[in-house]
């Protein structure tokens, strides 16, 4: 099992910028859609499968990493 990431050790594979945003699956909760809101996550949806970027590049956009990546989810 991969340890959990801290995403301010994470740096985009695009333009190498670090600290993405993390992209939440799910219903968003209140506090989720406030967070998105702030730029804090990314709301990814409901529908997750193993290829699902994991993280959102805060300068490019660029979504990136894999949840099948990170073991269970
Ligand atoms: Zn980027």
């Amino acid at each position: 099992m991969p340890p959990f990431v801290d995403p301010a050790n994470v740096s985009c594979p695009k333009c190498e910028t670090t600290n993405p945003k993390e992209i939440v699956y799910g219903l968003p909760s209140v506090e989720m859609n406030n967070a998105a809101t702030e730029g804090v996550i990314a709301l990814g949806g409901f529908v997750t499968s193993d290829d699902s970027p994991v993280y959102e590049c805060r300068s490019c956009g660029h979504a990136f990493g894999e949840l099948g990546e990170l073991g269970e989810f």
